[in-house]
């Protein structure tokens, strides 16, 4: 990109010029900071910039210069395969979304030949207890798909007129994610995280209206059946004089996750199932009841849960994750590629030591997540809470020793031991 002084112009400084104003937007130097001066007296500020950006890339795009976005549609099995390299269990999930993706990469090559017939797309819901790997399963797919792909969350917005965000700005991380290419961001994948937090809530204080409840999930439906959006391109709250990106949303494929607590028993209800087990003390059955009764989840049950009827229809594909059992979390510290153990074992190897978990001290992990009740996500913060002053004082210790995390480190009856053995003291 040529530089101000190519152009003719200099980046402004010195105390001369201070009124100086941006000759498109007309904002002063002191509202958008520095300003790109042209001959004559003209200036550009850094918005105005990135808008005229945005309208060129535009441009080239639409004349067909746009990056080719996918050479191979991978199969559903390899999109699982994929999936399996990184997520425990959580099969019919895998399933679900690896069908649903492979049909949209199969819905735009439709799209790009002009075929008669028009494939509609299948937004997607995931329901699940916290923990069990709904963002997780998002975050894999997007490594191994050729479009853009985000991560939003529905909690940050609200209705127009309140504090928070428009829903379009989860439309501008799609456009981050696809480095602003806009034709390339209308065919991309977009997950919204804690959809349940949008649901209408019968506690509603407010007699007038519900802030962040109906009106949201009213913005989101325009958005997942297919409108054309306008972007800020600097997000943040929409404002009059504001210019904007407009992005198509109809081949874009929403995903929504959310935990939908306490659905479990309207679903079980449904099911003629007697609810006494959902608040059972004894240990695993509420697990057990949840993994049970969720794969059974209906629009019906969102329904009742909150969700509008409008916005549930445009998420035919529903399907649950299940609760991971403490058989699973201790897979989930040793299995993925990424593991935690053996993300902990690298850490140790890089300081030239050995790390070694023995089964009793994994168990005891699994066993601890398990009591919290936060899924796979506590796992993290145990292992973290176990290692600390063991990593504190690595950096220090002679290179090459072994060090063994038991079942005692775990539940904190001992410590690792960090003395030097008697041999290599001496050495
Ligand atoms: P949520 O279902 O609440 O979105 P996340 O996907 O964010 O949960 O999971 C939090 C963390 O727990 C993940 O980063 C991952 O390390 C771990 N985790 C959760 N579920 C699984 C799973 N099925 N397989 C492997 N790791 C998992």
């Amino acid at each position: 990109m040529p530089s101000g002084k190519e152009l003719g112009g200099t980046r402004r400084g010195g105390n001369s010029k201070k009124n100086a104003f941006c000759s498109f937007c007309r904002k002063s130097y002191r509202d958008v900071g520095p300003l790109v001066e042209g001959p004559g007296d003209v200036y550009i500020c850094g918005e105005c910039i990135d808008l005229c950006q945005s309208i060129l890339d535009q441009e080239r795009n639409r004349r067909g210069t746009s990056k080719q976005l996918f050479t191979r549609v991978p199969s559903p099995r390899d999109i699982v395969a994929h999936l399996d390299e990184y997520v425990i269990g959580q099969e019919i999930a895998k399933r679900v979304l690896a069908v649903a993706v492979h049909s949209h990469y199969k819905r735009l090559i439709a799209a790009e030949h002009e075929s008669d017939i028009e494939i509609d797309k299948s937004n997607i819901l995931l329901v699940g207890p916290t923990g069990c790997g709904k963002t997780l399963l998002a975050r894999t797919l997007a490594r191994c798909l050729n479009v853009p792909f985000a991560i939003g969350d529905a909690t940050t917005l609200t209705e127009a007129g309140y504090v928070g965000e428009d829903v379009e700005n989860l439309l501008l991380k799609l456009l981050h994610a696809a480095d602003f290419d806009i034709e390339a961001a209308q065919r991309g994948i977009l997950y919204i995280d804690e959809i349940d937090k949008i649901g209408k809530t019968t506690r509603n204080v407010s007699i007038t209206r519900d802030v962040s409840g109906e009106g949201v999930q009213q913005a989101l439906l325009k958005m997942l059946e297919g409108t054309t959006a306008n972007v800020p391109p600097q997000g943040g709250r929409k404002h009059p004089e504001q210019q904007y990106i407009q992005i198509d949303t109809t081949h874009i494929l929403f995903i929504c996750g959310g935990t939908f607590t306490g659905i479990e028993e309207t679903i079980g209800k449904r099911l003629g199932h007697r609810t006494i087990g959902f608040n059972s003390s004894a240990e695993g059955r509420a697990d057990r009841t949840l993994s049970e009764v969720l794969p059974h989840v209906m629009a019906d049950d969102l329904i009742e849960f909150g969700m509008i009827p409008e916005l549930v229809g445009r998420l035919p594909v529903c399907t649950a994750l299940t609760p991971l059992d403490s058989d699973s979390l201790i897979r989930v510290l040793t299995e993925p590629k990424n593991a935690l153990t053996k993300q902990y074992e690298h850490l140790f190897a890089m300081e030239d030591a050995h790390l070694h978990f023995t089964e009793d001290a994994l168990v005891a992990i699994a066993r601890k997540a398990h009591e919290r009740e936060t899924g796979a996500r506590g796992l993290r913060s145990i292992i973290e809470n176990v290692m600390l002053d063991i990593m504190f004082e690595l950096p220090d210790q002679t290179p090459g020793r072994h060090y063994e995390i038991t079942e005692d480190i775990v539940e904190g009856r001992s410590k690792v031991c960090l003395e030097d053995p008697p041999q290599t003291k001496s050495a």
